[in-house]
């Protein structure tokens, strides 16, 4: 499915992980990229309050959602919370009960009227398929199901504030990634793939059209190929590198080599 012709040298040894996240580095960072992805220059990851939340929220929702439904109640959702909660990345334990609160809300509205009900075939696990010998597919998908319709959807939960407009969505190069991976491991493509926002408790879902699938394909090709053809993988520095950059000690848009 993936023919890739032009370029690649810079990663004649490397195996890369094509995903949502590294291409969001790629189109972020090009040094940073290189950093992880190619040169797999280990660095303890920075750590945030959003970030902590995210796992915390992602990690309740994977549990809750393979209990018996009898047992998916409001308690033992906050129950999963308690279990799940990540204290990293906070300056201070009131910042942390904030963000605690925050959580608590956004399960209990999601709970009190879920849209996502069916039969689950996995949740919050990695797919991976090898594209060529240098690159894999990679792809963490929250919810497999078989919606009330009895439709195969795809959902992605998010606890974050920004939403997309359709046009975004159905452009985010998320939507070929997991449509190809569900494909390569279930031999079927899902139907309709859904952005769930918990904090309004509103999903926003696309039918997976032969023009939207097609579409992606060709964007995800587009971005592997911009990829195989970067030579110098020049850094894109900003005032939040600081805070959010593993490797900020050794960029060296940083770290200015004295003569
Ligand atoms: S510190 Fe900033 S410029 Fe340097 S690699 Fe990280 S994100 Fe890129």
């Amino acid at each position: 499915m993936f023919i890739l012709t032009n370029g690649g040298e810079n990663i004649a040894n490397s195996k890369i992980y094509i995903s949502y996240t590294s291409i969001s580095t790629f189109r972020t960072c090009k040094r940073k990229f290189k950093f992880k992805y190619i040169d797999r220059v280990s660095a303890a990851p920075v750590k945030s309050p959003f970030l902590s939340l995210g796992v915390s929220v992602h990690n309740t929702l994977a549990e809750f959602n393979m209990l018996p439904k009898e047992w998916q109640t409001a308690d033992s959702l906050m129950q999963l919370l308690k279990r799940h909660w990540v204290s990293d990345g906070y300056k201070n334990s009131k910042i942390e009960e904030n963000f605690l609160k925050r959580a608590q809300n956004m399960l209990l509205n999601y709970c009190s009227e879920r849209r996502d009900m069916g039969n689950i075939i996995l949740c919050e696990e990695f797919l991976k398929q090898d594209i060529n010998k240098n690159l894999i597919l990679l792809g963490k998908i929250d919810k497999l199901y078989l919606n009330e319709n009895g439709i195969l959807e795809v959902l992605d939960y998010k606890a974050g504030y920004t939403a997309l407009s359709k046009e975004e969505f159905e452009n985010n190069i998320q939507l070929p990634i997991y449509a190809l991976l569900t494909k390569y491991r279930f031999n079927k493509l899902p139907k309709v793939i859904s952005y769930y926002y918990l904090v309004p408790n509103q999903k926003i879902s696309i039918e997976l059209t032969k023009t939207i699938l097609e579409n992606g394909i060709y964007n995800l090709k587009k971005v592997i190929n911009e990829i195989l053809s970067e030579k110098d993988f020049p850094y894109n520095s900003s005032n939040n590198c600081k805070n959010s950059c593993e490797y900020y000690n050794l960029c060296e848009a940083f770290n200015v080599k004295a003569n």
